[in-house]
């Protein structure tokens, strides 16, 4: 049987963003995930595959061999560990940047801070690192609200424009991480697939650099 190549990724940004650079390594899936309900996509090469599934999810397909190549966020990266997994490529896709953020014009808090995020890992090395003892409260959306209802004093989330944090009157603090998305790949399939799996990391790696170029 021929060998096939099975990609994740999820919908919305990342998938949209994603599009153009696994078009010039010759993918183009032949349904729109946004429209059709199929989670398995065939594309423009038989042997490829796109498997559609949730962000957070996609370094644990990639991890247990059930996708062999993905498509993650560094964010989501962070709080998975990346066990089983390479990261050869930023794809220099769907950036932002990790923050703490809290109430504009907020005055430092003494004793222990409540800290808002689905980010647990992530928030919990960060204050470790300073040596700041907090209080970890896990949401799993809308996070900008938790200050606001006075659920916690300080928030960890993604922050492109700064925009929602500003229509909640919440400004960005500290800076935690520079997000963007990467190619991440199944180590037995780097082995197993070694020339498939290579030549769509270079052809990828070429895109990125076309597209950086112009
Ligand atoms: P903004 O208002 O442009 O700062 O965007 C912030 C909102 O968009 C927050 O709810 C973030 O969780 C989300 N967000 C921003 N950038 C990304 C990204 N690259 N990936 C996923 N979510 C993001």
């Amino acid at each position: 049987m021929p060998e096939t190549l099975k990609i994740a990724v999820s919908k919305g940004r990342i998938y949209k963003e994603a599009l153009p650079l696994l078009a010039h390594a010759g993918i183009e899936p032949l349904d729109d995930p946004e429209s059709s309900r199929k989670l398995i996509l065939d594309t423009s090469q038989v042997h490829v595959h796109l498997v559609i599934i949730r962000a957070t999810d996609v370094p644990t397909y990639v991890q247990y061999g059930a996708a062999d190549i993905g498509v993650a966020g560094k964010d989501v990266l962070m709080e998975h560990g990346g066990e089983g997994l390479y990261e050869p490529l930023d794809l220099g896709i769907a950036r932002c940047r990790m923050m703490v953020a809290g109430p504009e014009g907020a005055a430092p808090q003494g004793g222990r801070l409540r800290v808002a995020t689905k980010y647990l890992n992530s928030t919990r090395r960060y204050f470790a690192a300073r040596g700041e003892q907090v209080e970890l409260i896990k949401l799993y959306g809308s996070m900008e609200l938790a200050p606001l209802v006075g659920l916690a004093d300080r928030i960890v989330d993604l922050v492109d424009t700064g925009n929602t944090l500003k229509a909640n009157g919440l400004a960005p603090l500290e800076h935690i991480a520079d997000i963007s998305s990467r190619l991440i790949v199944n180590k037995a399939s780097m082995k197993m697939k070694h020339d498939l799996v290579t030549d769509l990391i270079d052809s990828i790696a070429e895109a990125v650099r076309t597209r950086s170029a112009t």
